[in-house]
């Protein structure tokens, strides 16, 4: 009963991540999912909008407004922006609580101490009783349900907007990680290169990632896509239309793939040789947005010879995980 009252209710976990943000309320489950965006007021840099109300204004903004993306390359652009955000997403999912909440949040491994500190202090300066960090692919691993506290190798690979982490994790320690700037980002401003020098077409971001996601591919399709795209000639100055199809969209995402495909052989040629031998059978997990790319699995695991595996629900895999600690903090304290 005492749920009803919300006592059990005050623990939450926070996925801060460089494109979205998501928050899992202990008891309840994942509750919030917006993207990481902040719209400011140019002049007095008061914030004006933020998550899904504020991406809608991204390339839209009339010069009094400007709409950012603080965490965008997974380090910390603006200390007080992302404290701004921090706060709107803490306070919107603990409106109900009677205390204040304790919270775990799952920040990127390539982050700075200086700045994971920057991002405990805004937590605790947004209402947070306590606050305890997990990294990222971490949280990862524990979401999609990989056996942790083995003594094996349990390896991981996120592909989120601004960042791919890949980590192999063992006996509920990172024994080898690697965070690299690229991932959907890279991918959506690969697609607005090609328009530009391929059809002398200017597109925005929202309009690239809008490619990529419907008939973006690492790998050929068994049926290829194509679709129209709407955008400005560079030339005429006009508005124009044009048809693309998948190979098309495949070819230019390919540098940007294979950026990705390299980091992750990296990783396996820095790891131990025991744990080497474990991931030949158990290969590994992906998750983020970016594993959604049609064929990243496939693609890579033609090239480790790995099998590879993309989580259920790869876009909630760190909430997730962060949700799944909550039970039991003390293990976080004594292991992340
Ligand atoms: P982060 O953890 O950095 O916030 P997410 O895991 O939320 O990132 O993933 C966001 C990225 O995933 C964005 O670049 C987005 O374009 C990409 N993404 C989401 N869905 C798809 C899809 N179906 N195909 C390709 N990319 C996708
Ligand atoms: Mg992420």
């Amino acid at each position: 009963m005492a749920n009803l009252f919300g006592y059990f209710s005050n623990d939450i976990g926070i996925d801060l991540g460089t494109a979205n943000t998501l928050v899992y309320v202990k008891d309840k489950g994942i509750v919030l999912r917006e993207p990481s965006v902040v719209a400011l007021d140019t002049v007095t840099r008061k914030v004006r909008a933020v998550g899904d109300e504020a991406k809608r204004m991204l390339g839209r903004t009339p010069g009094n407004i400007t709409a950012i993306r603080p965490m965008k390359d997974g380090v910390i652009a603006d200390f007080d922006v992302t404290e701004a955000m921090l706060r709107y997403f803490i306070q919107k999912a603990s409106q109900s609580f009677r205390a204040p909440p304790r919270v775990v949040i799952a920040i990127p491994s390539g982050i700075t101490a200086v700045e994971k500190r920057a991002v405990m202090d805004s937590a605790t300066h947004a209402g947070a009783r306590k606050v305890i960090t997990i990294p990222e692919p971490m949280a990862a691993a524990i979401g999609v349900g990989l056996p942790i506290d083995e003594p094996a190798a349990n390896m991981i690979v996120d592909i989120g907007g601004g960042t791919t982490e890949i980590a192999i994790i063992s006996l509920n320690g990172i024994v080898f990680s690697k965070s690299i700037r690229v991932a959907g980002d890279e991918l959506d401003a690969a697609v607005i290169n090609y328009m530009k020098r391929a059809y002398n077409l200017l597109i925005g971001e929202r309009t690239a990632e809008e490619i990529k996601m419907r008939i973006g591919s690492a790998y050929p399709l068994d049926e290829e896509l194509s679709m129209e795209v709407k955008g400005r000639d560079s030339i005429a100055g006009l508005p124009k239309t044009i048809h693309i199809t998948s190979q098309e969209v495949r070819e230019a995402l390919s540098d940007t793939v294979a950026a990705v495909v390299d980091a992750v052989r990296t990783t396996l040629e820095r790891c131990p040789p025991e744990l080497s031998a474990d991931l030949v059978d158990r290969g590994f997990v992906m998750a983020g947005g970016g594993s959604l790319l049609r064929g990243i699995d496939r693609l890579l695991s033609d090239k480790t010879g790995l099998p590879v595996t993309v989580a259920d629900d790869p876009l909630s895999a760190v909430a997730n995980g962060t949700g799944a600690v909550l039970n039991d903090l003390s293990w976080l304290m004594q292991n992340a």
